[in-house]
């Protein structure tokens, strides 16, 4: 950890932090120093790869006082980093390591506002985890189906800032479709209230969706409205063996036929992934034992379903699904949930992967998405290039196939250290991965978003039209360029955040 200045009180603090003292009070601010507790949490990124330093972390606990800091950050010329739950995965929500920089926290306010079931909405504060905003829809009867293996840290402000995806895209959409209305602080501290429960609103240009995906470069979410479902009365899920990732996508084509609607999700995870879950997290893969075929397949897939009658029909259509699955060799062997507790252990294995890859060292992380048609083509040609380049590499390929968005993640050969092949071959690897998914139509990000892990790439990636019309947007909206200065766009100055 760095060392950091010690601050003995508010006399030695200089003038921008004795007036922030003022505003939030001293529990909503901590001023790194001897006496300031364990911050790693807010510096260090989830993966370890950003090691950041910050002048404080800032804790609002309303939208009142977000302004307030706002405005006093304009004031003095100080760079915000607004920060969720920091589970963020491209570099985009800890602070340079300047020293200069403020994080602000938008952990308190986490209040639930209100619940409107018969406009199926419901209002939350930025800071809210997501896994809160779930169960205050689950007591009201209703679904928020936004859902990824993060959901007990992040925050719904930071699944906005990022547009998340997760689990469940396939039938409910991106966090950009399950947001109605915004409040927004703008980097001079106004507030936009923005809060719409309206599902058509075609009152000029959308701001909502400006914000939504911003990865917090041109304004602080305070808050949101968002869109509700019916709970489904049946769900069901099942594990599947497939010979081959065509196979995989064959099956794919027909559970969307088959199931329509019904058709929650559709994962699908490469041989190595599941291995490195038995090797670091046994008991995921242990109380998965029973439902998993002897051999490793080469793609298990994890299809999910549901139905607004009950989990008799939902079994009953997934039933017929996989029978017709293994008749037409689609499918090896399946595996279909007997319970709700046996449909959460395939979740919590496909879940697993993130923190089992965590656990086996860094790799060369990539969140790519091309049609979904395209994906064994993907895998074939980044696979043939990548022994081509770099004989012995291992990768470990999963993701939200009904999506066609791959985590495609490479490591080094056994023989070399992770952090070296890290440092000596990751541009090299992501020119190659990235190359082949966009000569399919693809995208460098599916879900994750940019921060300062792909802003180089995008650059490169993007039509200079495109380039130009999101560099005006932030110099509009953003002219001092304080809002997480250096993620997703470079500073006017070039400095690239350390
Ligand atoms: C195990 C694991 C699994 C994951 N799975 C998925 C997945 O399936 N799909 C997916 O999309 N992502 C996934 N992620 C990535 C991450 O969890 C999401 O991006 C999540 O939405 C980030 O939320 P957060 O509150 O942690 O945001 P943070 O990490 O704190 O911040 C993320 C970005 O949003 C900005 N930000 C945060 N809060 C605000 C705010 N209130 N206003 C403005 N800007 C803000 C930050 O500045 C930063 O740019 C996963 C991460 C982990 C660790």
């Amino acid at each position: 950890m760095t060392e950091y200045q010690s601050v003995t009180g508010p006399s030695d603090l200089p003038d921008f932090l004795t007036a922030l003292l003022s505003l939030l009070g001293e529990d909503g601010v901590i001023v790194p120093g001897q006496d300031a507790p364990p911050l790693g949490a807010y510096l260090n990124d989830w993966r370890g790869r950003y090691q950041g330093r910050a002048l404080a972390i800032a804790r609002p606990r309303d939208v009142a006082e977000v302004a307030a800091v706002t405005r006093l950050c304009a004031d003095h010329n100080v760079a915000i980093v607004p920060q969720g739950g920091n589970t963020g995965l491209v570099g985009a929500s800890t602070p340079d390591d300047s020293g200069q920089q403020l994080l602000v926290s938008l952990t308190r306010l986490n209040r639930i506002v209100a619940v409107d079931a018969a406009n199926l909405s419901i209002t939350v504060q930025a800071g809210c985890l997501l896994a809160q905003v779930q169960q205050a829809a689950k007591d009201a009867g209703l679904l928020f189906p936004l859902s990824l293996a993060s959901e007990g840290t992040c925050t719904i402000g930071g699944n906005l800032a990022s547009n998340a995806g997760g689990t469940q895209v396939l039938r409910y959409g991106t966090a950009r479709e399950l947001c109605l209305g915004l409040e927004v602080v703008t980097p001079q501290g106004e507030v936009w209230n923005g809060l719409t429960a309206l599902r058509k609103d075609n009152s000029g240009y959308d701001l909502r969706d400006l914000f939504i995906g911003s990865e917090g470069t041109l304004g602080i979410i305070t808050a949101a409205t968002l869109r509700l479902f019916p709970e489904p009365a049946g769900q069901v899920a099942a594990l599947v063996d497939c010979p081959s990732l065509d196979a995989a996508v064959a099956l794919l084509h027909r559970a969307r036929a088959r199931l329509d609607a019904g058709l929650t999700g559709f994962e699908v995870m490469q041989a190595w992934t599941v291995a490195l879950v038995h090797k670091h997290l046994p008991d995921h893969a242990k109380a998965m034992a029973p439902l998993m075929s002897g051999d490793a397949p080469a793609w298990t897939v994890l299809i999910d379903t549901a139905s607004p009658d009950s989990d008799a029909s939902a079994r009953a259509a997934l039933e017929t699904l996989l029978t017709q699955a293994l008749d037409a060799g689609e499918a090896l062997d399946a595996s279909l949930a007997q319970s709700h507790g046996q449909r959460r252990a395939m979740w919590a294995l496909r879940e697993a992967i993130p923190s089992a890859e965590r656990l086996e060292g860094l790799m060369v992380k990539h969140d790519i998405a091309v049609p979904t048609s395209a994906v064994p083509t993907f895998v074939r040609a980044a696979q043939s290039q990548l022994e081509q380049a770099f004989a012995g590499c291992r990768v470990a390929c999963f993701g939200h196939l009904g999506d066609g968005n791959l985590h495609y993640n490479v490591q080094g050969p056994s023989s070399m250290d992770a952090h070296e092949f890290l440092a000596r071959h990751e541009t090299q690897v992501n020119h190659l991965v990235y190359d082949v998914a966009l000569s399919l139509g693809g995208t460098i990000s599916a879900e994750h978003g940019i921060g300062l892990l792909k802003r180089d790439e995008l650059v490169q990636r993007k039509t200079p039209v495109a380039m130009q019309m999101m560099r005006a947007i932030k110099q509009a909206l953003d002219p001092q360029d304080l809002m997480n200065p250096g993620r997703l766009l470079a500073t006017p100055s070039g400095h690239t955040p350390g």
